[in-house]
C-alpha cells in the first residue's frame, strides 16, 4: 500500500470501490463533485454524491441525429463516451450575471458579482474534452481580456480524466489529435481494468487527493498495459473498425484544411447543406469549444437595479451577425459556412489551433444528422 502524497507521474492501482473513497476525499476538502449519470435517456454531467450514480454497464450508440443507451454486460464503469454536456456547461454556464448596476444618488454604481459556490471536481473527463478545455482557456484566459468568471472557476477546477477504451461511431478525436488518450492537464487520470483502476497522478493536487485512498504502486507491466488501452483503441479507430452491428467510427482528413475550406467559399455543397440545416443552433450549444455569447440587461420595476446577463449565442441566428444596421449573414448557407469555416479554418489563425476536438457531439445532436466530417469530405470531392 502507498502512504503519503503521491508524486506527479506516479501510477497506482486501486480497487474499483475505492473510487468512492476518492470521491469522499474530494468532498471532504470542499469540492462539489460532478460526474456522468443518466438523465432523460442520456449520459449527462451532474452532482455525483456516490459512484452508484455512474452509468455502470451502459454503452451509448451514437450516429447522425441518433443517441441511445444500451445495457451491455461486457461494459465497465466508463464505457459510454461523451453526452451532450461538457466542461463548458460548468466553466462558462449558459446564463450568468456578469455585472450589477444600481442607481444611487443619480449615478450608476457597478459591481462584478463574485463567482459563488464550492470549487468543482469533475470525474470522467475524456481526452477530447480535456483538449476542448485547453482551447477554451486560450479564448477566455490567454487573450488581451481575461474573463474573471471563467478564471475563478477554472483555477479551482479539479479534473479526474478517463482514458477511453471504446469509441462511438461519431468520435473522430484521433483525426484531430485530441484523443482517445488523455493528454497532460488532468489532476488524476483513470484507466479501467476489469477489476480495478490504474490511476496516473498529473499534479501535486492530484497526489494530495490520493493520500488516503488505499492504493498500490503499479508494476512496469501494469503501467504499460494502461498506456496501451487508448493506443489500441486509436488503432481500431484508424482502421475504422465497426462495432458489432453499429456504424463505423468517423474520420476527418485535416490535410491542408484551412486552404481547402477558405478556397471553396462558393462550393455548391454549402447550398446542399443549407437545404438540410434547420439553423436550430444545437451544434453550437453542445460543442465544447463554441464560446459565443451575448449580453442583455434585466431591470427591476423601479428601473434602479439592473442585471447584465451573459447568455450563450450562436452563429446560426440573425442577431449574431447584426452590425452597423444590418445582418451580415442572413441565410442558413452563410451561417453554416461561417460555423464550419471558423471551427476548422479561421480558428487556426485566431487561436493557433483547430476549434474542433472530434468529440462528435454536433453530429449526434443535430436533429437532421448533418455530419461535419461528411461535409468536409464532400468539399474535398471525396465519395461519401
Ligand atoms: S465541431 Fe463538433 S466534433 Fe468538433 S468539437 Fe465541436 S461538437 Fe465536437
Ligand atoms: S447543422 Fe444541425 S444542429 Fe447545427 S444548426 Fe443546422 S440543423 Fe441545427
Amino acid at each position: 500500500m502507498t502512504s503519503g502524497r503521491l508524486t506527479i507521474g506516479a501510477f497506482v492501482s486501486i480497487d474499483k470501490d475505492q473510487l468512492q473513497t476518492l470521491l469522499e476525499c474530494l468532498q471532504q476538502v470542499g469540492y462539489r463533485t460532478i460526474g456522468p449519470q443518466v438523465r432523460d435517456g442520456a449520459v449527462v454531467y451532474d452532482d455525483l454524491a456516490s459512484v452508484n450514480q455512474l452509468p455502470v454497464g451502459q454503452i451509448d450508440i451514437q450516429d447522425g441525429g441518433h443517441y441511445r443507451l444500451e445495457a451491455d454486460e461486457s461494459a465497465g464503469w466508463f464505457d459510454y463516451v461523451v453526452g451532450p454536456h461538457s466542461l463548458k456547461n460548468f466553466l462558462f454556464p449558459a446564463r450568468e450575471t456578469i455585472q450589477q448596476l444600481t442607481l444611487q444618488d443619480g449615478s450608476w454604481a457597478s459591481t462584478t458579482p463574485e463567482v459563488e459556490g464550492p470549487p468543482l471536481a469533475v470525474i470522467g473527463v475524456r481526452g477530447c474534452d480535456l483538449n476542448a478545455l485547453k482551447i477554451q482557456d486560450r479564448v477566455f484566459l490567454e487573450g488581451p481580456y481575461v474573463d474573471p468568471h471563467y478564471q475563478a472557476r477554472r483555477e479551482r477546477l479539479f479534473v479526474v480524466a478517463v482514458n477511453c477504451r471504446r469509441a462511438a461511431a461519431t468520435c473522430f478525436c484521433h483525426s484531430m489529435g485530441a484523443g482517445p488518450a488523455v493528454s497532460p492537464g488532468f489532476d488524476l487520470a483513470l484507466t479501467e481494468f476489469t477489476d480495478r483502476f490504474v490511476v496516473e497522478v498529473g499534479t501535486d493536487r492530484g497526489g494530495e487527493a490520493m493520500k488516503t485512498v488505499p492504493a498500490t504502486l503499479c508494476s512496469v507491466e501494469d503501467i504499460q498495459t494502461a498506456k496501451d488501452v487508448p493506443k489500441q483503441l486509436e488503432k481500431q479507430m484508424h482502421a475504422r473498425k465497426p462495432e458489432d452491428g453499429h456504424p463505423q467510427p468517423r474520420e476527418l482528413d485535416t490535410t491542408g484544411i484551412k486552404e481547402l475550406l477558405l478556397g471553396n467559399l462558393q462550393h455548391p455543397r454549402w447550398d446542399d447543406v443549407a437545404e438540410r440545416c434547420l439553423a436550430c443552433a444545437n451544434c453550437t450549444m453542445v460543442c465544447p469549444t463554441c464560446f459565443c455569447s451575448t449580453v442583455g440587461e434585466v431591470t427591476d420595476l423601479t428601473n434602479e437595479n439592473v442585471l447584465r446577463e451573459r447568455t450563450w449565442a450562436s452563429c446560426f441566428t440573425g442577431d449574431h451577425s447584426y452590425t452597423s444596421g444590418g445582418v451580415v449573414r442572413p441565410s442558413v448557407k452563410s451561417q453554416y459556412r461561417q460555423w464550419l469555416t471558423h471551427k476548422l479554418a479561421s480558428w487556426i489563425d485566431q487561436f493557433d489551433s483547430s476549434g474542433c476536438v472530434g468529440c462528435g457531439r454536433c453530429i449526434t445532436w443535430c436533429p437532421v444528422g448533418i455530419d461535419i466530417t461528411e461535409e468536409v469530405a464532400a468539399i474535398r470531392g471525396e465519395d461519401i
